[in-house]
């Protein structure tokens, strides 16, 4: 064939379709992307990357094509140097991403994931992800990713599965693991608990309400005595009667107000501190306490206290011994507890009622603009409620210690390098972990209840019958784990 024959061969532009796949195709055939451990024990140099797991929930988007090339980059260049390079694959079954994708496609078709039970439901997104999941190898096959694929993994994998029991377990036998109240994130529409991230919000313009407490009367010499004082939080009413002045974005959690909460050390206050104030609508009287976590320059320097319902009030209730009232539901209407002209009522109508009816009474005292961060629903927009709830958490103090002695000592390190400082602060203010989702797709808590004695179970095995008692009657704890429960101990 002379040249002239050859150049009428070749096509008028270039398909890549027609050429890639077959090349692909001879790199795996031949073992390029295989890593032989054989060779490291040998005196080769290992380079490893692990994939960090696309979620199952959709095919790739451009994002995945930038991260998993810088990844393909990186690990060819080290494999042409003569490492030792090794790129472990895999996909991440994504909690609530995935279960909210197949939710979804329930509804359009006219059912819901109560209708199907929970066998069915997670029948029907072990389908889906089959799917997606392949698609997703596909894709990074597609682009050229060098990975080693007889080392696929995924996060719900029967191996991976196996660790995350191992790892609850053994977490809890360290007393590492714990179960708490605790005031969560909670989705009232999802009825699920979400994570900060999933959680984030954005900033919104808002209203900041101003609330007024009546003081009961035999404190009266007190009230005048804080006013003098300069406690500006302290006025008289139209009537004559001395009130509190506490501020609020969320006027209906004031039913559920335990306390009204000053600074120590904010002499203006002094006075008033181990007295009563009457909550108004709830026909309650709540304490005056001292709490170092109130900012004694912010505003009047008084804050109401509503354990139940706000993660700081939770802990200040803590510390300084206040009730803990929960007053809504898990879809954030009014419950039982809360008055009963409010009873049922969902929380921005409970907004309005409170309002109109301090109106009334002569207790608002006014309303401001207020631009601040409503926290939503990543996944369907509603507006996160915070709620107490009986959650599984992780201790994370010993592990951040260890981990940040790590940082400090070098064996960790960052690049760029200045994230060493943001890693190490996110270290030193660590809270603990809640890892408990009301979700049905994921890790199910290896946790059992005893139906006759109460026996609480954290198992290897699954149990047959009650360690304590002997019954047969148990029940596993129906929550499944966060998604990252599995991811951290990827792959
Ligand atoms: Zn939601
Ligand atoms: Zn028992």
């Amino acid at each position: 064939m002379g040249p002239a024959e050859g150049a009428q061969t070749l096509p008028k532009t270039f398909d890549p379709a027609a050429v890639e796949s077959r090349i692909y195709q001879g790199w795996v055939d031949r073992g390029y992307f295989g890593a032989d451990p054989a060779r490291v024990k040998e005196g080769g140099d290992p380079y490893v990357i692990v994939i960090p797991p696309p979620n199952v929930t959709a095919v790739l988007h451009m994002g995945h094509g930038l991260n998993n090339t810088v990844q393909d980059v990186l690990i060819r260049w080290r494999r042409m140097q003569g490492r030792v390079a090794l790129w472990v694959p895999g996909t991440d079954h994504a909690g609530i991403a995935t279960q909210n994708v197949v939710e979804r496609q329930l509804v359009a078709e006219g059912t819901s994931r109560d209708a199907l039970g929970r066998e069915a439901f997670v029948d029907r997104v072990w389908d889906f992800v089959g799917t997606t999941g392949n698609q997703i190898l596909e894709q990074l096959k597609a682009i050229g990713c060098s990975c080693d694929w007889t080392r696929t993994r995924f996060t719900l994998d029967e191996g991976l599965s196996r660790a995350v029991r191992e790892v609850f377990v053994r977490l809890h036998e360290a007393d590492l693991i714990y179960r708490g109240e605790y005031i969560i994130n909670w989705c009232p529409r999802c009825l699920t608990a979400l994570s900060n991230e999933e959680a984030e919000g954005s900033e919104s313009d808002g209203s900041l309400w101003h609330l007024r407490y009546p003081i009961p009367q035999e404190s009266a010499s007190s009230a005048e005595a804080a006013a003098a004082a300069g406690a500006e939080a302290v006025t008289r009413l139209g009537d004559g009667r001395w009130a509190l002045t506490v501020s609020t974005t969320r006027p209906e959690t004031m039913l559920g107000d335990t306390g009204v909460a000053v600074h120590p050390e904010d002499a203006r206050y002094g006075p008033l501190v181990g007295l009563d104030v009457e909550l108004p609508l709830a026909g309650r009287r709540i304490p005056i306490v001292a709490d170092e976590y109130v900012d004694a320059e912010f505003g009047t320097g008084m804050v109401k206290v509503t354990p139940a319902h706000d993660p700081n009030d939770f802990e200040i209730a803590g510390r300084a011994g206040l009730t803990v009232l929960n007053v809504m539901t898990p879809a954030a209407a009014m419950n039982d507890e809360a008055p009963e002209a409010y009873r049922g009522l969902d929380r921005f109508e409970a907004r309005k009622a409170v309002l109109r009816d301090l109106e009334d009474q002569g207790l608002l005292a006014g309303r401001d603009d207020h631009r601040h961060n409503i926290p939503r629903c990543y996944r369907c927009d509603t507006v996160v409620e915070p709620r107490l709830s009986e959650q599984w958490f992780v201790r994370m103090g010993p592990m951040a210690e260890k981990a940040l002695a790590a940082s400090k000592d070098g064996t960790v390190t960052f690049t760029p390098g200045r994230w060493t400082k943001v890693y190490e602060q996110w270290m030193e203010n660590i809270r603990d972990w809640c890892i408990s989702r009301q979700l049905w797709w994921g890790h199910r808590i290896p946790v059992w209840y005893c139906d006759d004695c109460g026996e609480v179970m954290v198992l290897r095995e699954d149990p047959t019958e009650c360690r304590a008692c002997g019954s047969g009657g148990l029940t596993q704890d129906p929550d499944v784990l966060d998604t990252w429960f599995s991811s951290w101990l990827w792959p």
